[in-house]
């Protein structure tokens, strides 16, 4: 039977067109189909990231400016910004759906948000989520000089905080911090109970060692973008769900270019109530896979898994792969061959990686996770070496503590001047 998530949202589509013609990108740009199915559907032109960066600032906006809530930019490994904004209601829809992951974040949590602010989505949405149902905020702030690895680990200890809100990546450089500054992870932090990630794909490997350095937290998955907002959020039984009543989603076949609504291949949008800058049938360029088997926690939502990004994938003699790949053959033991932190680069044809691990052998270990590593590229000469932990996280992430600058134009008898550099 045809569940009502694989249903062809006709008229949401319709509306969305409708409204997607009052921006100067899509006016002239999309036809006014007579009667709207999937094949005059899928016939549509996709919008892609260079449309949204020729279009900067406004090329998509479909309201008066004055109706605008928030203006966002990201910009990608491109540099040239892509804008996006969105009205109070467009809000609205992005808190509501943000707040249907497993985490039910409430009035007790205190949840530290360590994404950033500064123009993209990620800390306004769930600074909003979190406001919204009575959760208290520490604003942490991510680059920013102000808000070093031992400050976080201050307000993580001193504060009642459960939730922390940041990348994948972070929990791990968090975890090692604590071990540092001498506090165990397990055992310190007792009333941290999920960090909710996102901004990275993350490895079930690396999920499962960052949650037994935690001492068993969850680490559950927020996925979505500056240009969208959340897009699916992971359940109590760690699948994500799409938001596939809000927003409609295709994936299109990299061999034959075909478009389904499940199955793998790069992932492409369509919000259902967007209305200050409406997206038609944007291609994210992520690699997923989307299913709509059903889940144990009772949600009739699919679920998608994130495989990687288009552009993040390497070559190495006739192997191509990804960070991701990578990540889950490296983590895989990492229990036994303490490992840290890794990476990996291609030269000469051969891939070559460098890992921090503590272990009393270090060539063990180095073994080990060459052996991993090349089972996971057959073919491909790899090389491992051990490098100290500095190669990874500079010291001063470590350990300072940074007060908060302000210009200053007067100084003591005793005092260097200082610039204007308060960044
Ligand atoms: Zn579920």
């Amino acid at each position: 039977m045809s569940s009502p998530a694989h249903a062809f949202p006709r008229q949401q589509l319709e509306e969305a067109l409708l409204r997607a013609r009052s921006a100067p990108f899509y006016e002239g740009r999309l036809p006014r189909a007579e009667k709207l199915d999937r094949r005059s559907w899928e016939r549509l032109p996709l919008t892609r990231k260079e449309d949204l960066r020729a279009a900067y600032p406004f090329g998509l906006l479909a309201v008066p400016q004055s109706q605008l809530s928030t203006y966002h930019e990201s910009s990608g490994t491109s540099g040239h910004p892509i804008s996006s904004y969105f009205t109070e209601s467009d809000w609205e829809d992005i808190l509501s759906r943000f707040l249907r992951n497993g985490v039910r974040l409430c009035r007790e949590d205190m949840v530290l948000i360590k994404t950033p602010y500064a123009l993209v989505t990620t800390a306004h949405q769930m600074h909003g989520a979190a406001r919204s149902v009575g959760a208290s905020i520490v604003p942490a702030d991510n680059r920013s000089a102000n808000m070093p690895y031992s400050r976080v680990l201050r307000l993580l200890h001193d504060l009642p905080v459960t939730v922390a809100w940041c990348m994948p990546t972070e929990a791990l450089l968090w975890a090692y911090a604590a071990r540092r500054a001498g506090r165990a992870p397990a055992r310190d932090f007792p009333r941290l109970r999920t960090f909710l990630a996102a901004g990275e794909p993350l490895s079930a490997a690396k999920r499962a060692h960052i949650e037994a350095l935690w001492g068993g937290k969850r680490v559950l998955i927020d996925y979505g973008s500056t240009e969208t907002g959340s897009l699916a959020g992971e359940c109590e039984q760690g699948r994500l769900h799409l938001w596939s009543d809000r927003l409609y989603f295709e994936v299109r076949d990299a061999q034959t270019g075909d478009f389904r609504e499940e199955g793998a291949g790069s992932l492409v949008v369509t919000p259902l109530f967007r209305e200050a800058m409406p997206l038609i049938r944007y291609d994210l360029e992520d690699v997923v896979e989307i299913s709509h088997a059903p889940c144990g926690c009772g949600r009739t939502l699919p679920t998608i898994r994130v495989l990687g990004r288009k552009t993040g994938v390497m070559n190495a003699g006739t192997r191509a792969f990804s960070a991701l790949e990578l990540e889950e053959a490296v983590y895989a033991n990492a229990a036994e061959t303490g490992l840290w932190f890794w990476r990996a680069r291609v030269r000469d044809g051969a891939l070559e990686a460098q890992i921090h691990v503590e272990t009393q052998n270090e060539d063990a270990a180095c073994r080990r996770i060459l052996q991993a590593i090349e089972a996971t590229v057959p073919g491909v000469r790899v090389r491992v070496a051990a490098v100290p932990a500095e190669c990874f996280v500079p010291e001063a992430l470590l350990s300072r503590e940074v007060p908060m600058q302000k210009p200053r134009f007067l100084f003591g008898e005793n005092e260097d001047w200082k610039s204007l550099d308060y960044a």
